[in-house]
């Protein structure tokens, strides 16, 4: 299994982005944001304490986003497992347990404090993450890219404002985290101001290189 984690500004297509490389690959797509709209959607006690942090723009505390992540890894398949033999990250494809070829992680780790978490986390399930991909978009698009997002998007922290403070922030808090897998030798910077294909294409590019050197070892 290949672990692949993505990185990108409010603006920079990491969701989008994550969502084709899953289809493409087959691998299993967990985006933090995602589980925390679901958990927002439903009303749970974590939707609850987390729906005026994310409308905000906010980074919702690590108690909420680790234990939703950790959760999402550890006991991702809702099979049936009398005698255990199933893998954790065996997912549910018409009816029959399913494998899938690997993983994306979207929207974690956004904090060096994070990263270590994820570190922990992959050391239990015994994996590794082989490889960073962040898409770099030049400021100036992303503006122009969120003017369009917040007029079509029906997400409550798309509006104009919270979008940039959440850009902002991923300078802040996100950019270390780069810099952290950087020294580790994971990080690869992928174009990400043209089309969504040419995007994709450049990552692809990467993850072909990737799996050919870990098909290798
Ligand atoms: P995203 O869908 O990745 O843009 O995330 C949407 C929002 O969910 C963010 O603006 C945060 O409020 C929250 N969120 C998602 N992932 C994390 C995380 N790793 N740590 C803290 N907050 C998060």
């Amino acid at each position: 299994m290949i672990n692949i984690v993505i990185f990108g500004a409010p603006g920079a297509g990491k969701g989008t982005q994550a969502q084709l490389l899953a289809e493409k690959y087959d691998f299993l797509h967990i985006s933090t944001g995602d589980l925390l709209r679901q958990e927002v959607a439903m009303e749970t006690p974590m939707g609850l304490r987390a729906k005026a942090i994310m409308n905000r723009g906010d980074l919702v505390g690590d108690d909420i986003v680790v234990s939703l992540l950790s959760r999402a890894l550890e006991h991702r398949s809702t099979l049936p497992n009398p005698d255990a033999s199933l893998d954790p990250w065996d997912v549910e494809r018409n009816g029959m347990p399913h494998r899938p070829e690997g993983c994306i992680i979207d929207g974690f780790p956004r904090t060096v404090s994070q990263a270590q978490t994820l570190e922990f986390l992959f050391g239990r399930l015994k994996r590794k993450i082989d490889c960073v991909v962040a898409i770099e978009v030049p400021r100036d698009e992303l503006v122009r890219r969120i003017h369009e997002r917040a007029a079509i998007s029906g997400r409550a922290d798309d509006t104009e404002d919270v979008i940039r403070h959440r850009i902002d922030l991923y300078d802040q808090q996100t950019t270390p985290v780069l810099d952290y897998y950087r020294v580790s030798g994971l990080l690869v910077s992928v174009d990400g101001s043209g089309e969504i294909a040419q995007t994709n294409n450049r990552i692809c590019e990467t993850l072909d290189m990737v799996m050919k050197i870990k098909s290798k070892q």
